[in-house]
């Protein structure tokens, strides 16, 4: 059959299953998958698997014993599954991950109702991202009714606790070899970046804790002791006069979105001085003590052009000098969280195939974005050591995580039809 022909069937098998994906997607969003605590995880891979097993898929059910969050009341499930076609060739694995952040307030529909209205569906993960996961289905099984015979094998999972850092997820099967470069050769992740643009990675992250000492004493004579929290005060303004300038100047080349986020940039996520607060009869009311202890939490995002551990010597320089120029600085520094930047080649083949695919489907080029915050293409880059890697699928991420989250019908069909003749790329003309 010419190409045309085949490429006007696969967007036929497409078009024919409007209806089943709008199914599809409610299922998905009527499975409450919460994290914390990590709820259904099981019961979704269950649902996923009859759902794949019907399209010809072998399917295998992981469960990842000890990683954090993982209990027999919370067990981690993870679902892969693989269906070969008729002649050798290369795995085209999509990676969706089936767990969602919590409710929170403001909502207007029921967030597990899966209602459809006005050509959205609504509720908790429908874009973040089981519209991208639904889409990704339908886009194999259509590619599979017109292209029977196609080389190489297709795979999909749906894993566990990306919104908790994937250690129970991906990063658990790309330990176990999932992601080897001998098993899979392209990796699409249909995150919510939009039908029209292909997201080539994220920048690093570094989080610490940093403390500051003091002395105790009675509060109504502060001269006796030495106050932890004014320490703080200190490193704070010192990093407002220094740093933060310093990191606004760092600009990259990563074509990061949004705008602001072309940048080195670091959040102060916490602190506390002084007495603990318990959760339990806390009175608002602090020790009548000058604090001996100050905790401040930094996340120092970062650029494909720094390293961790220049990033790191910044901010001890800061704190080094204090020690030297303040009396009574000292402080403690302790990592609690790293991720290295990621970047897939523009000219890498994934990247290339889906572009072109974009083009056929929208008629315009698609836009190269980088995530200003992480997502599971980190495991699969430094684990799986896989850089053949995008996130691409349907839905806009403003709204994820957000009240009435939804995801447009029309995006999800338009994001299948550039996966599926991104598959017929790969793994047509068998
Ligand atoms: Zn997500």
């Amino acid at each position: 059959m010419p190409q045309s022909k085949i490429i006007d069937a696969i967007i036929a098998a497409v078009d024919a299953r409007r209806d089943d994906l709008i199914g599809l997607t409610q299922d998905l969003v009527r499975i409450p998958t919460l994290n914390p605590p990590g709820l259904n995880y099981r019961e979704i891979c269950d649902f996923l698997a009859a759902r794949l097993r019907g399209a010809g898929f072998t399917v295998e059910m992981i469960r990842a014993t000890g990683a954090p969050g993982d209990s027999d009341a919370n067990p981690r499930w993870n679902l892969v599954a693989r269906r070969e076609g008729g002649a050798a060739g290369e795995c085209v694995h999509f990676n969706s991950h089936h767990d969602v952040v919590e409710v929170g307030q403001g909502w207007t529909v029921d967030p597990f109702g899966g209602e459809l209205r006005d050509g959205r569906i609504y509720g908790r993960g429908s874009c973040d991202m089981k519209g991208g996961l639904a889409a990704s289905i339908i886009a194999a099984e259509a590619f599979i009714a017109a292209c029977p015979d196609y080389r190489g094998a297709i795979e999909i999972s749906a894993t566990a606790d990306e919104e908790s850092g994937g250690f129970g997820g991906v990063a658990w099967l790309a330990e176990r070899g999932f992601f080897s470069p001998e098993r899979v050769q392209h990796v699409i992740i249909p995150e919510p970046l939009n039908k029209d643009r292909i997201c080539l990675g994220h920048r690093g992250v570094w989080w610490a804790e940093i403390k500051t000492h003091g002395r105790i004493a009675h509060g109504s004579m502060p001269f006796l002791g030495d106050c932890a929290v004014r320490h703080m005060g200190a490193v704070l303004a010192e990093m407002e006069s220094t740093l933060f300038p310093a990191l606004a100047r760092k600009r990259t080349d990563m074509p990061v979105v949004p705008e602001g986020a072309r940048q080195s940039t670091l959040n102060i996520n916490s602190i506390h001085g002084g007495a603990d607060e318990p959760e339990q009869g806390y009175t608002g009311l602090p020790a009548p003590c000058v604090p001996d202890r100050c905790r401040m939490v930094i996340d120092r995002r970062y650029l494909i052009e720094e390293n961790r551990e220049e990033v790191r010597a910044e901010v001890v320089a800061l704190l080094d000098h204090l020690a030297e120029t303040r009396p009574g600085f000292e402080y403690e520094i302790r990592d609690l969280h790293d991720v290295i930047p990621s970047m897939t080649d523009r000219n890498a083949p994934i990247v290339q195939t889906v572009s072109r695919a974009i083009g056929r489907v929208l008629g315009h080029d698609p836009e190269y974005v980088v995530s200003p915050g992480t997502y599971d293409q980190k495991h699969i880059d430094r684990i799986g050591r896989l850089k053949n890697c995008i996130a691409y699928g349907p839905g806009i991420l403003d709204l994820a995580h957000k009240p009435d989250e939804w995801v447009g019908v029309d995006d999800m069909m338009d994001s299948a039809r550039v996966m599926a003749l991104s598959l017929n790329e790969l793994l047509g003309g068998g």
